[in-house]
């Protein structure tokens, strides 16, 4: 090669594995995650071979956080978070504690000094935003009142490792490591008050400047008509803001990047904003587990055996029942409380930045950041597993109480009760599947909706309509629309490849069912077809074809128009 490129082989070395391995691991029927990390470890420098450049891979990791919590706050209203603190920051705060306590017990257990055990503790109490909103996207979890939770959760964790991050330079001579002369000078009081101060001061920042002009950013480049320079604006927006935060406030990137995005939710144009941040999304959250694999010793699984079994178990066992009882104390059901345990049960990112810097400040010793980085990794790779768990126990707790026809202690009100024949099963109430559910209803017919969505089921119900929460793809879920003696199934939702499962299934339990379905291009209406389905409807010939219908009208129109009795567009209806 003529010239030494590393941000190149790196990304290209990590795309390159982490598709191999993510295949691999999705034909083992194992979460592609655990195929990501893996494909760190090979292009890491503890295994023989390929070995990228390890400064440039987590800050590409970097990149995907930002990108995620911009997302993620494209989806959040301030009311939202404040909806949620009265849970989140008692949880948050609690598990903390809890993990820390934990983590100090695990040191002293170590023979680890106090201070190590402290940095140690806190390390094992954040959870990691990828591991986190991936998994919550991934069961459809964000935009319902658990989801919103675990969200504020992790908001109030983000801020407290801030805190963490800040405070430990100044206390480091007092726990027994390296004291910091700076910090020494200005006291703990004046550094506490400085970040205090930093923090509320980017809040209210976003909140009065940022508020205004980035929604007033977005539409005017939205005005100019290129749609390179929107999707350029929206990725200018997410990165800058996430920067500049952090340099100028000292608040983490994606603090920053979350508060942007939320301060974009009210514009018209976030949807928008959220489709052409995706693909960037993705891309990096991959590079975001290829970099932690990066980092992984191995040869720590031989060395200390016992003590990884121990911080694992901290991470998964211990942090989650305390994230159950709090959630609990508050009187959520316990399908919430385990939701939000399992999501925060692991850890990522922040933990690597405190054990580096507990280490750097010689308060932590090497071998406690290496074992966080095995809990973190056995935490990443058991978190899927945990949720195929959940959802396990969900599906056979909603059977049993179907069984005995229980009123359950459930997020949504029961809404009325489902036909079961000769009705129509309509699957998603969104921008399609509201308007033809509403003009169904309104017309007398019978009416069985599914929905992921706790929201959009709940409006649903507030209609009249009978409905079920779930996905219509899963197992089971078609049943209990009584889809066996349904007459047709609409499928309303605009995601191809899994409307095509749900026309699969549903053909196979019932064949004379009639089945119509939502398409996009040419192509999805052959998939469709090919799937089963009696046709497909695209959205773009319908639109053509009502084009053309009204043509008739406005021939009309105009025709009336030159008349000299014509007294306006009613007139000529
Ligand atoms: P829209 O994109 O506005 O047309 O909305 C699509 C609707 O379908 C949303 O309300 C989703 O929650 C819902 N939806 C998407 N996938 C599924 C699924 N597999 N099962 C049930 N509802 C779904």
């Amino acid at each position: 090669m003529p010239h030494h490129t590393p941000l190149i082989a790196t990304l290209v070395s990590a795309f390159v594995l982490a598709f191999v391995a993510g295949m691999l691991a999705q034909r083992l029927r194992l979460s592609p995650i655990v195929g990501y990390l893996l494909a760190g470890v090979l292009i890491g420098p503890f295994t023989p071979g390929i070995v990228a450049d390890q400064a440039i891979a987590p800050e590409l990791s970097e990149l995907g956080v930002i990108l995620l919590m911009f997302g993620v706050g494209l989806h959040f209203s301030l009311g939202d978070l404040l909806e949620v603190k009265a849970i989140a920051i008692p949880g948050a705060v609690g598990q903390i504690l809890l993990a820390t306590v934990l983590g100090m017990g695990m040191g002293w257990l170590l023979g680890w000094p106090l201070g190590a055990g402290l940095v140690f503790g806190i390390a094992l109490s954040t959870a990691s935003t990828v591991v986190l909103l991936r998994a919550l996207e991934e069961r459809r979890l964000l935009e319902t009142t658990r989801g919103r939770i675990a969200i504020g959760w992790l908001i109030v964790e983000d801020l407290a490792m801030v805190l963490a991050l800040v405070l430990l330079p100044a206390l480091s001579g007092l726990l027994g490591g390296h004291a910091d002369p700076a910090a020494g000078e200005r006291g703990i009081g004046l550094a506490l008050a400085i970040t205090f101060g930093k923090v509320a001061a980017f809040i209210a920042f976003m909140l009065i400047v940022g508020r205004r002009v980035i929604p007033w950013l977005l539409e005017r480049t939205a005005g100019v008509g290129s749609r390179e320079l929107f999707t350029l604006s929206v990725l200018a927006i997410a990165l800058g803001v996430a920067y500049a935060s952090a340099m100028l406030f000292g608040v983490s990137f994606a603090l920053g990047a979350f508060f942007a995005g939320m301060v974009l939710n009210e514009s018209k144009l976030s949807h928008q904003a959220a489709n052409d941040s995706l693909p960037f999304r993705d891309a990096f959250a991959v590079l975001f587990f290829v970099s932690v694999g990066m980092l992984f010793d191995p040869k720590i699984l031989l060395n200390q055996p016992l003590a990884v079994i121990g911080v694992f178990l901290i991470i998964t066992i211990g942090k989650s029942l305390g994230a159950l009882a709090i959630v609990r104390a508050f009187r959520r059901p316990p399908e919430v409380a385990l939701t939000i345990a399992t999501a925060l049960a692991q850890i990522g990112e922040f933990s690597f930045i405190l054990a580096g810097l507990g280490v750097e400040l010689g308060l932590l010793p090497k071998e406690g950041r290496d074992l966080i980085l095995a809990g973190a990794i056995l935490s990443i790779c058991a978190n899927p597993l945990l949720f195929a768990a959940l959802d396990r126990w969900q599906t056979r707790r909603d059977a049993a109480a179907a069984a005995k026809a229980e009123p359950e202690e459930e997020e949504v009100a029961p809404g009325p009760p489902l036909p079961e024949g000769d009705h129509i099963v309509l699957v998603g109430f969104g921008r399609v599947g509201s308007l033809v559910g509403q003009r169904l209803h309104d017309a007398g017919r019978p009416l069985a909706l599914i929905e992921t969505n706790r929201d959009h089921l709940e409006q649903a119900r507030a209609l009249g309509i009978a409905g079920v929460l779930g996905n219509a793809a899963a197992e089971g879920v078609l049943d209990d629309a009584h889809v066996t003696t349904a007459r047709a199934l609409l499928v309303a939702m605009p995601q191809i490849l899994e409307a095509g499962q749900i026309v699969k299934r549903a053909r196979a339990l019932n064949p004379s069912i009639a089945v119509l379905a939502r398409a996009h291009s040419d192509a999805d209406v052959a998939y469709l077809l090919g799937c089963g389905a009696d046709a497909a409807i695209m959205g773009e010939r319908e639109i053509a074809r009502s084009m053309c219908d009204s043509v008739g009208g406005l021939d009309r129109y105009f025709a009336r128009k030159q008349e000299p009795d014509f007294l306006g567009p009613a007139s000529a209806a």
